[in-house]
């Protein structure tokens, strides 16, 4: 959690030498009555995402230290004034603490951090359709994406943030392939040049932004972010530990797709193996392409995943587990916390499900399959 002091100070034109404070300012009607403008640096977007997180590049902005605000220059000042120097000196406190990746690399990284992530690397530009987008700003709508699926995951597994988890989990992008390369070697002990993620204990996900299957994609980052920050969440919930290795690939990867889906509107098809190659899957929306996967194979399908790590399930297995667990999300809400301790605690799939779901596999099987008729559309 965030433990940053709060030093509010007031400012400083509060006080006269020596004398009692001054009476409150009001300000004037150039600032509205709130002795405090905009700082010009930043667009519409940051403004709103740099309001609720650390940002290193805001922090670092000359006219207003990360406050968003700088002082009226109409007037002696106003009511907001406090407050404005208090989110710069609580920023500037921030910025103050070294940060070892910073350190070990011996460079400045753009950081974004809340009291669930801590985003850090170096992006300089990457693409989106016709547009570019700049690091900075990438690292904000990751960011942004990540709180989103980080609320879900709260609200899905009733979640106390002080209690059920462990570490912060921290994501790193890098452009320059050697930064990459280096953050491996030297930082992670790894010989691989493909993304990276360590999940369970103190989870960390780094990759590259120029590999050839994220072609420097901004929505395809984004995409991979969210995924992958389900994936590391749920790896440190409750008891540090990844079932993706333990034989519950079907709810690790189901999870991962889903939140991914529900906060940036599509699959982008991201996974431990998507090195491996694409998908077959062609549609974007899967629920026409699993309600006619279902609809021509006769074989059970749920049975076939339990046991298969995230890293063994077939291309389908992804889109199949991704509708499990959507089934689970529609149907049995409560069902996901007590499923994943269990699954956590390595109790067989087919035991947890009978019991968390009230059914055994081979009727929870048959009503998933009632659902998706039901509710997903033909094309
Ligand atoms: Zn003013
Ligand atoms: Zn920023
Ligand atoms: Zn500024
Ligand atoms: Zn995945």
């Amino acid at each position: 959690m965030l433990t940053i002091a709060l030093s509010v100070a007031l400012s400083a034109n509060l006080f006269a030498a020596g004398a009692d404070p001054l009476p409150a300012l009001d300000g004037c009607r150039r600032c509205k009555f709130r002795g405090v403008v905009a700082c010009k640096e930043h667009d519409d977007d940051l403004r709103e995402l740099e309001a609720t997180v650390y940002c290193s590049v805001a922090a670092r902005c000359e006219p207003c230290g990360g406050a968003l605000l700088v002082d009226c220059e109409h007037c002696e000042g106003g009511p907001d004034n406090a407050a404005m120097e208090a989110r710069r000196a609580e920023l500037a406190a921030w910025l103050a603490v070294p940060h070892p990746l910073e350190q070990e690399l011996g460079m400045e990284l753009i950081r974004v951090e809340d009291d669930r992530f801590l985003f850090a690397g170096r992006v300089e530009r990457l693409k989106r359709g016709r547009k570019r987008v700049d690091g900075h700003h990438f690292f904000h709508h990751a960011a942004r994406d990540a709180a989103h699926v980080a609320r879900l995951v709260d609200e899905h597994y009733a979640v106390v943030p002080e209690e059920d988890y462990r570490a912060r989990m921290r994501l790193w992008f890098w452009q320059d392939r050697e930064d990459h390369a280096r953050v491996m070697r030297d930082y992670l002990l790894s010989s691989s040049t493909g993304d990276y993620k360590l999940l369970g204990k103190d989870p960390i996900f780094s990759a590259c932004t120029s590999d050839a299957i994220f072609e420097n994609d901004h929505d395809v980052l984004v995409a991979l972010s969210a995924h992958n920050a389900a994936h590391m969440l749920t790896s440190n919930l409750f008891r540090e530990q990844w079932i993706g290795l333990d034989g519950a690939g079907w709810f690790d990867a189901g999870l991962a797709h889903w939140y991914e889906r529900e906060v940036v509107g599509e699959h982008r098809h991201y996974c431990v193996d998507e090195a491996h190659g694409r998908w077959e899957w062609t549609d974007e929306d899967w629920r026409v392409d699993v309600r006619k996967f279902l609809a021509k194979r006769d074989e059970r399908v749920w049975t076939e995943l339990v046991g298969m790590q995230t890293g063994e399930l077939p291309d389908w297995g992804h889109a199949m587990s991704w509708s499990l667990y959507d089934w689970l999300v529609a149907t049995k809400p409560e069902a996901l916390r007590p499923l994943l301790e269990d699954l956590k605690a390595l109790k067989p799939a087919r035991e947890a499900v009978k019991e968390r779901v009230g059914m055994d596999l081979l009727a929870a099987e048959a009503a998933w399959r009632e659902w998706v008729v039901e509710t997903y559309p033909r094309k």
